[in-house]
């Protein structure tokens, strides 16, 4: 018994020590963190979070959306909305109809067997094409169950989690990635994949919906892909890239 206590008190003083470490690591990344959220929210104020398409059409969208515009994602979705009165009716169609309707998406021949191959699993499952079961399902559980959908990735199931169900997902699109690269939140190698994880720790849960969003505002109308425009750019005395340094440590 002595023996069993003893190893269980130094395992708890272990992982106190692992907790601190962890903190002194993070801190200085935290506390930047919190600078670029507020001048974030300074320029674009804080978005509240609204359901903007309900849980299956949220993720047939972002589907859509992959390797393309938001513009043709929009184009693609309204094109299979108006050609197609239900989500059954998709699942249903000749293949060749649904690539048809999609195809300002591009890749269609790729995304319209996904897409009816997702309809059909959900109606295999729920016998109905609904996403709401996983609604009442654990974080975790509905993320892997999001997962296993062909065609979706970490971004995918973030979207619906976030934006369908307000759950506590942080999805990292291009510009996220961009970002959270050039201000120093992660490392310059990490791949938009693994960086979902690493954003997750960093970023206060209650802050996923609107750091998404605002960092999204800035890499359209400031840090752009190709031209930065760093000179006029309010997070210049936060970010790493705009000061020659190379961010934090990978791995
Ligand atoms: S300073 Fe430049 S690189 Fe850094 S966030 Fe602003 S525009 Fe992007």
């Amino acid at each position: 018994m002595a023996s069993g206590a003893h190893v269980s008190s130094w395992a708890r003083t272990s992982a106190t020590r692992l907790t601190l470490f962890l903190a002194m690591i993070q801190s200085p990344r935290m506390s930047q963190y919190r600078l670029i959220y507020r001048a974030l929210l300074s320029l674009y104020g804080e978005p509240v979070w609204q359901p903007r398409l309900g849980p299956v059409d949220e993720l047939i969208s972002t589907i859509l959306s992959q390797n393309t515009s938001d513009a043709n994602r929009d184009l693609a979705f309204g094109r299979l909305k108006l050609r197609f009165e239900t989500w059954d009716a998709v699942r249903a169609a000749p293949p060749t109809e649904v690539v048809e309707a999609i195809r300002p998406a591009g890749l269609a021949n790729r995304k319209a067997p996904r897409i009816q191959n997702i309809l059909q699993m959900l109606w295999d499952e729920h016998g109905a094409i609904t996403l709401e079961p996983i609604a009442s399902l654990p974080l975790e559980e509905a993320r892997a169950w999001l997962l296993a959908l062909p065609g979706v990735g970490p971004k995918t199931a973030a979207i619906v989690l976030l934006f369908a169900f307000g759950r506590p997902a942080f999805p990292v699109d291009t510009h996220v990635h961009r970002l959270s690269q050039r201000l120093g939140l992660i490392p310059l190698t990490m791949s938009a994949e693994k960086a979902h994880r690493e954003l997750e720790r960093i970023v206060p849960a209650e802050h996923y919906y609107p750091f998404h969003l605002n960092l999204i505002c800035h890499g359209r109308q400031v840090c752009r892909a190709r031209t930065p425009a760093c000179q006029k750019c309010d997070l210049h005395a936060y970010c790493q890239h705009s000061q020659g340094l190379s961010g934090p440590e990978s791995g």
